[in-house]
């Protein structure tokens, strides 16, 4: 749950101020992610854990009026809902704490234990802000299976040769390709750098987003393409990212070409960076493809 505080500056140590607003807004790149592809018409099923209190409820609920499965979601007895403090200034710049609570307590074990929700898949997507060695399991059983796997490397972390292996579609933007591959990143030929060099640590296709410039696929056998944005005029950049990899998995799932459905990601990021919110920017699919044709 995000909770967004709006102010004219932030605070001091020990200073007390007057903010001009407070929102709590359902986030988190999972849940964002989930809800993106389901309102395009995935069949999507969720795996997580929410605390046992009111943002715990309340996102469960977010989560059934999207048609998700909620059945792997647990409570969790012990530990809250994770949340995200985030002051936002006069000058549009954010401060954010994330308190990952809940979203931490689900480990491999668990994660074992839901081998047969992963086997039964067409597509599992993960991002970091859960448990590592979770998201390590995960791969490894989506792998033994054959399950493709999109892996959104957000929040940047170290990650295991292993892990990397079992990645079937990598999806970092410019900042996490940056961290992962150890080089700077900031345009498209930096980004074939960066992506080049995770292919050499095995994962199969790299998909590095580029904002406004849409994204670049390197693909398994070499072969670069950069796939062009949309122009639009962007409100709330919230959510970009989430929205292009829960578009990615609902284009990939049916069995359309990598080029085509990063095409149709860009569209969905570009309607969502359009919109304030995360959640609620998130496109419907009549909305993308009447955004296609114009
Ligand atoms: P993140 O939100 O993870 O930082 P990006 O900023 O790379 O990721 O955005 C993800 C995708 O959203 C981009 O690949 C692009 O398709 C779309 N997008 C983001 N910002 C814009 C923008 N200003 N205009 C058009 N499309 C955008």
């Amino acid at each position: 749950m995000d909770m967004v505080v709006r102010t004219s500056r932030a605070p001091e140590a020990g200073e007390t101020l007057f903010g001009q607003g407070f929102a709590l807004s359902p986030g988190g790149k999972g849940a964002n992610q989930a809800v993106a592809a389901a309102r395009l018409g995935a069949e999507v099923a969720m795996i997580g854990s929410v605390g046992r209190d009111a943002f715990g409820s309340e996102l469960l609920e977010i989560m059934r009026q999207e048609h998700i499965d909620v059945r792997h979601i647990a409570q969790s007895n012990s530990q809250a809902t994770g949340v995200a403090s985030i002051v936002v200034d006069g000058e549009g710049e954010n401060r954010i704490i994330v308190v990952p609570g809940a979203n931490i307590e689900l480990g491999p074990a668990d994660i074992q234990a839901l081998e047969h929700v992963i086997s039964g898949a067409e597509m599992i997507v993960m991002q970091l802000e859960t448990d590592l060695p979770m998201c390590e399991q995960a791969a490894s059983i989506a792998q033994r299976h054959g399950i493709p796997v999109i892996l959104n490397p957000a929040p940047a972390r170290e990650l295991s040769q292993e892990m990397l292996r079992h990645v079937t579609y990598l999806t970092p933007n410019e900042t996490e390709a940056g961290i992962l591959s150890g080089i700077e990143v900031n345009n498209t030929e930096t980004a074939d750098q960066a992506a080049r060099i995770l292919l050499g640590k095995g994962v199969r296709n790299v998909i590095v987003t580029l904002g406004s410039k849409g994204a670049l696929i390197v693909n398994e056998s070499g072969n670069a393409q950069h796939i062009a944005g949309f122009p639009v005029q962007a409100v709330d950049t919230v959510a970009a990212g989430d929205s292009f990899n829960g578009a990615l998995a609902y284009q990939l799932t049916r069995g359309v070409a990598l080029e085509e459905a990063v095409r149709f990601a860009n569209a969905v990021g570009a309607l969502a960076v359009g919109k304030e919110g995360a959640i609620p920017s998130l496109p419907k699919l009549p909305e993308v493809e009447q955004f296609l044709k114009e």
